[in-house]
């Protein structure tokens, strides 16, 4: 079978476990026919991770905290030395303290906000200071996530609603940066999905209620509907779409 991305190697940060969207993106990619490199955060995620990763034959894995300059520089020193060319990235990583995801946004301390901004926003630039160079070689496309938290006030999501925002305005300032080198660079704003990440914010189950009732299609996001849309973005299809936020939501966004 032709896979859309046959002959592609894609980066994936942020398997955590067979819930974690990457996860879900990951197996669209590799199901088109991309090469998978995985990155975990640290030791006590490589067994989950290295399980996972088995399921695709080939993959490579690498550890790599994204708040560590070391772990950047080590990750961009060995995808230098054993991948030619990086196709795709997707960045599926977020972080924010559990007592900043429940209360007022009004409360967030000082470190919280430096943290959920540091880890969830400028990973993301730290990781592109790096790869950039194996992305321009045949072209690349990076994916980044999400939510509607960033548009909107949604309860409890606070300080990483904020985080999103600023997420979406580097997904453009990226965009036009790395563009002409060919570098197209898109988020994908998913609906919310039951992970260990959404396990950190208060009353996620009235949440997904209200979207099975009122989305326009009637149900919530499911993670394979964010893989698909990965591999659109990933794939020659999407050439002409940079700096763009694409809502994977069942349409739940257009709703007053
Ligand atoms: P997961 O918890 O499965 O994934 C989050 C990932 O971020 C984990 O792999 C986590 O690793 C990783 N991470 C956190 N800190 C670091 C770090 N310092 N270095 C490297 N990796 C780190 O949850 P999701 O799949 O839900 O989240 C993936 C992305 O999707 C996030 O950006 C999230 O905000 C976004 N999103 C999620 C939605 C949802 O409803 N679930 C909706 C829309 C967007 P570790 O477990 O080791 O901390």
């Amino acid at each position: 079978m032709v896979g859309l991305l046959d002959g592609k190697k894609a980066l994936v940060m942020g398997v955590a476990n067979d819930r974690s969207i990457a996860w879900a993106i990951a197996k669209a990619l590799a199901d088109q026919g991309a090469e998978l490199i995985f990155t975990y955060q640290g030791e006590r995620l490589e067994r989950r991770v290295r399980e996972l990763a088995e399921q695709i034959p080939g993959s490579l894995l690498f550890p790599c905290d994204v708040s560590r300059d070391e772990d950047l520089d080590a990750l961009k020193e060995i995808l230098d030395q054993q991948v030619g060319a990086l196709h795709v990235l997707v960045h599926s990583i977020a972080f924010a303290k559990t007592e900043e995801l429940s209360g007022l946004y009004v409360d967030t301390s000082r470190e919280g906000f430096a943290v959920a901004q540091e880890i969830s926003v400028y990973s993301l630039t730290a990781v592109l200071q790096r790869l950039r160079g194996l992305l321009a070689k045949e072209g690349g496309s990076v994916i980044t996530m999400t939510y509607m938290g960033s548009e909107r006030v949604m309860p409890n999501y606070n300080v990483m609603g904020v985080a999103k925002a600023a997420l979406e305005s580097s997904v453009r300032y990226l965009a036009e940066d790395l563009g002409p080198d060919g570098i197209r660079v898109n988020a994908i704003s998913a609906g919310p999905i039951r992970t260990l990440s959404a396990k950190g914010i208060k009353d996620f189950n009235s949440i997904l209620k209200i979207i099975e009732e009122k989305a326009p299609l009637r149900r919530n996001t499911d993670p394979a509907e964010v893989g698909d849309t990965a591999v659109f973005l990933a794939s020659s299809m999407s050439r002409g779409i940079t700096g763009e936020i694409i809502h994977v939501d069942n349409g739940y966004h257009i709703m007053g």
